[in-house]
């Protein structure tokens, strides 16, 4: 966490500290999806169950609320038309960036705010509630695109990129997955040879986020770089800006999920960078590769958390507000216990999240945790969304009901950075299944 005494700066650069006598810190008005619900279902009703305190400190509570407050009053207005579009948008990004969520768990002397990883967990989870796609664009940008520069780059890679991407003048991309090496994303084919001091790269990328926009500025790219002593792939991460010769982003279309962020086709042809465009070690592309996809699992995690946390409120108000046979559905027996189904698995989703965040956040061991989180919170949002609909009736299967585009957005969660099988095999493996 970063101190009390740099909450000010933090507030200058939009991580604003919520004000005392704030409505919601005073526990009045509370919004859903932007409606105020003052009056008509408590504060307390609302918040005890889905929002237990969790030791967070006062700090990332305000941080909390004012990205709820955000969400809420920026996003949840455009959300569906932006869906609807497929249009990923450049002033909204920058307004997040503005805010401060693009390097959220950076150091100050490299331009982010310094907080820890449950604070830019709370973060994601809340612009999840609203919209995924946002969440999205946030997520890759911090835990894929940032991450791995910050984390493996030498000084001088730091300095000349860290600083941009905190203040959203550009986004950085993960260029791991390729048409033939999803899952097994050691088998990549992109390759890249040294020559007279420059890495000349070929090959090509697939489902890439944040690599194709105006916005778009660097793409960390795994490429195998020569074959190791024991015969396998030798594999190396390279930072590759966009717009470097022979380098082409084509933007990808017909989205089911996540339709307004950016998703890219990635080509490399005979693309030259310079040699020390290398990140960290030569060899340690795969290495990085794993540790940046743990710290990415639990970004997508809170991803889920906040997707089923927004479509269970969105189901809970209309099942309040929906009358049949004379009465209010949340009445029905069936109908009020799918939803507290909804809220009890919700709050162990959130629990095994913010666990697996104090243990990064404490230096421990978290890799294990971060795949049980990664695959049950998107589980979860899967379980939520699909009893939000059956709650909305047939209202839920049209497009001017928000609870519609939770239903599409929860899909990818079970699949990229790592599908649901995958998060099983890291789980399976720890737990000593295949060591007999
Ligand atoms: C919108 C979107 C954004 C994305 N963003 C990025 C990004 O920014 N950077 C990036 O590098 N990638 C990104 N991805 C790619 C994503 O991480 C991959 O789609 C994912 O890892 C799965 O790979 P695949 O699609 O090739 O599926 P495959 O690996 O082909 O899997 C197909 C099926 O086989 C199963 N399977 C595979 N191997 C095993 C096994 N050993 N045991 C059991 N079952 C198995 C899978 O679980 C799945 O059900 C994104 C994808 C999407 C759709």
């Amino acid at each position: 966490m970063g101190s009390r005494r740099n909450a000010g700066e933090r507030a200058a650069r939009g991580v604003q500290l919520l004000a005392p006598g704030h409505p919601v810190a005073a526990g009045g008005g509370v919004t859903l999806h932007g409606i105020t619900r003052r009056g008509s279902l408590s504060p307390a009703q609302l918040w005890r169950i889905p929002m237990i305190d969790f030791g967070l400190s006062e700090e990332q509570k305000m941080l909390r609320y004012n990205i709820r407050e955000f969400a809420e009053n920026e996003i949840a207005p455009i959300a569906q038309e932006l869906d609807e579009n497929e249009e990923f948008s450049i002033e909204l990004t920058k307004k997040m960036a503005d805010l401060g969520l693009f390097g959220i768990f950076v150091p100050e002397e490299y331009g982010g705010p310094g907080m820890n990883y449950l604070s830019y967990c709370i973060v994601v989870e809340e612009l999840a509630r609203i919209d995924g796609s946002q969440a999205a664009t946030v997520a890759a940008g911090n835990s894929l695109g940032i991450g791995p520069i910050y984390y493996y780059g030498n000084e001088k890679q730091r300095q000349e990129w860290i600083p941009r991407l905190c203040r959203g003048e550009m986004l950085a991309s993960f260029g791991l997955t390729e048409p033939e090496a999803g899952s097994d994303a050691g088998s990549s084919r992109t390759a890249a040879r040294l020559e007279n001091g420059e890495w000349i790269i070929n090959g090509s990328k697939i489902f890439i986020t944040n690599s194709t926009s105006p916005l778009a500025g660097i793409c960390t790219v795994q490429a195998v770089t020569g074959t190791r002593k024991d015969g396998k792939k030798e594999i190396s991460c390279i930072l590759v800006p966009n717009g470097t010769p022979g380098f082409t982003a084509k933007k990808m279309t017909k989205k089911m999920m996540w339709r307004s962020s950016d998703t890219g086709e990635l080509y490399f042809d005979d693309c030259r960078v310079p040699e020390e465009n290398l990140l960290g070690k030569r060899g340690e592309g795969f290495h990085q590769m794993l540790q940046t996809l743990d710290n990415g699992r639990l970004a997508i995690a809170a991803m889920g958390l906040g997707g089923a946390q927004g479509a269970y409120e969105l189901a809970l108000k209309y099942a309040r507000e929906r009358k049949q046979f004379g009465v209010a559905v949340s009445t029905f027996q069936a109908i009020a216990f799918m939803l507290a189904d909804m809220a009890t698995e919700i709050e162990a989703a959130r629990n095994l999240l913010y666990k697996a965040c104090v243990l990064r956040d404490s230096g421990l061991p978290f890799s294990t945790e971060a795949a049980m989180a990664k695959l049950y919170c998107s589980e979860v949002m899967g379980r939520v969304v699909d009893r939000g609909v059956q709650i909305h009736g047939g209202y839920g299967l049209m497009k001017e009901y928000n609870i519609e585009r939770f239903f599409r957005d929860y899909k990818l969660l079970t699949i990229g950075e790592g599908t649901s099988e995958v998060q099983r095999i890291v789980i399976s493996r720890h737990i000593g299944c295949y060591d007999v």
